[in-house]
């Protein structure tokens, strides 16, 4: 490997963000990230960890953080219809038997992620502006006037992405027709319910799901209705819970009364794009919802960002900041498809979910024999694949 090791400027600061910024230390590359928002932060709600993530937050040190602040959730894990009636397990391990599935107070997620990395790394207050590159150097541009030169520049800045179009030519996400209630209750207020268990219940157009979060102290609700043109109006704000209360009115009577606790509950319209024929240009690429947003119906838009940034990292770090461009493609070349597939299985699922079938006999078996896909999701490690395409370039 000739000429020195390149630094990398990131631009977002959420879960893959961050995770980029600590996989990237932990192989010994020098990294900043920019953070528009005055403080890091997430909303409150919860987000589900599998397997195939959990495997690099382990290898970045922080499996202890996520078996302290996560909640494990085992073999009590089921879909239900909407009232109440079982019909199957929950895939809650990989092929080995490995349980690492947990649910995650989303804002402690960020918070083990950042406190993971020394002071000094993540500048917030940055709001990406504008973006260029010429010959061996990348140029970001930030609302406060700040410029900062980096050999790669990784976009993580979410479903908007400001630098997405410097990549690839601007397109509208694609409305789903629903909108996720989200929130969060003290197991306290709900004491009766299983702190070991991620439970969903399956309506005509609508679903509902339950996970435990930070240890089982909290409860993470999340309903799944349709919503018309009017309804989408904005990507996240303040929801009504007695509206919410009525979506669910006449469904399994545990909902009902779990959703007699909500007093605050935030709605949030579902998006996603098509997958996008490349992610890179010469010293910039996109990663997570910037490459990839998808519909939550597998729960791995973070699982998935996670695998990004290992890939990303383990690639950039056979990398000089002549052969820059050449690694970013074998990253983007090695998570495309990959991500692709879980971008058209997240639409299939919500069709599942939604009972979107004529014989929902049909529709249960299916559910049922999803396990195996759940399974090759998690057992899935992008790290060897990761080596080999990084040798492939030296
Ligand atoms: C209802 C719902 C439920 C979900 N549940 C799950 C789940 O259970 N499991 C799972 O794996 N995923 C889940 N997801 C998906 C997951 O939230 C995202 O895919 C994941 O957080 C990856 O996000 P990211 O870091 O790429 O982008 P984001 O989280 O959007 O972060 C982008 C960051 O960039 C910053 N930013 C934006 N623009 C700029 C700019 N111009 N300059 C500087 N900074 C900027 C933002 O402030 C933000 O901090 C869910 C999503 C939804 C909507």
């Amino acid at each position: 490997m000739g000429g020195s090791r390149p630094n990398i400027a990131i631009v977002g600061g959420g879960i893959g963000g961050l995770f980029a910024a600590n996989a990237l230390m932990a192989h010994g590359l020098h990294v900043s990230v920019y953070e528009q928002a005055l403080a890091l932060g997430e909303v409150g709600a919860g987000v589900f960890l599998t397997p195939n993530s959990v495997r690099q937050l382990e290898r970045i040190g922080l499996g202890p953080a996520v078996e302290k602040w996560g909640a494990r959730v085992g073999p009590g894990s089921r879909y239900f219809r909407h009232d109440g009636t079982p019909i199957a397990p929950v895939q809650v391990t990989d092929s080995s038997g490995w349980n690492a599935t947990f649910g995650m107070h989303r804002a402690d997620l960020v918070e083990l992620l950042a406190g993971a990395m020394p002071t000094g790394v993540v500048h917030t207050g940055h709001r990406c502006t504008a973006f260029e590159q010429s010959g061996d150097v990348s140029r970001v541009c930030f609302s406060n006037g700040a410029v900062v030169e980096a050999d790669t520049v990784v976009a993580a800045d979410g479903i908007h992405s400001e630098l997405r179009p410097y990549v690839f030519p601007p397109s509208d996400p694609v409305f789903s027709g629903s909108v996720a209630y989200r929130g969060v209750l003290a197991h306290e207020s709900v004491p009766n319910w299983p702190t070991d268990s991620w439970l969903m219940w399956l309506g005509k157009a609508k679903h509902f799901l339950t996970f435990p979060v930070r240890a089982g102290q909290v409860i993470n609700y999340v309903g799944f209705v349709p919503a018309d043109e009017q309804m989408k109006e904005s990507w996240s704000s303040p929801g009504d819970p007695d509206v919410l209360r009525r979506e669910f009115a006449g469904w399994d009577p545990r909902i009902e009364s779990l959703l007699q606790q909500v007093q605050m509950t935030f709605r949030w319209a579902l998006y996603d794009r098509e997958p996008l024929p490349t992610w890179t240009r010469g010293r910039l690429t996109l990663l997570g919802d910037a490459a990839h947003p998808m519909l939550p119906h597998l729960g791995q838009g973070a699982n998935q960002s996670i695998e990004d940034g290992m890939a990303l990292a383990t690639i950039l770090a056979r990398a000089d900041r002549t052969t820059v461009p050449a690694a970013l493609v074998a990253y983007e070349r090695l998570r495309r498809e990959r991500v692709a597939q879980v971008q058209r299985g997240a639409r299939e699922n919500g069709m599942r979910y939604d009972s979107a079938y004529a014989d929902l006999g049909v529709r249960d078996t299916e559910i049922a024999a999803h396990a195996a896909f759940r399974k090759r999701l998690y057992d899935h490690d992008v790290v060897p694949e990761a080596q080999a395409a990084a040798m492939a370039l030296t």
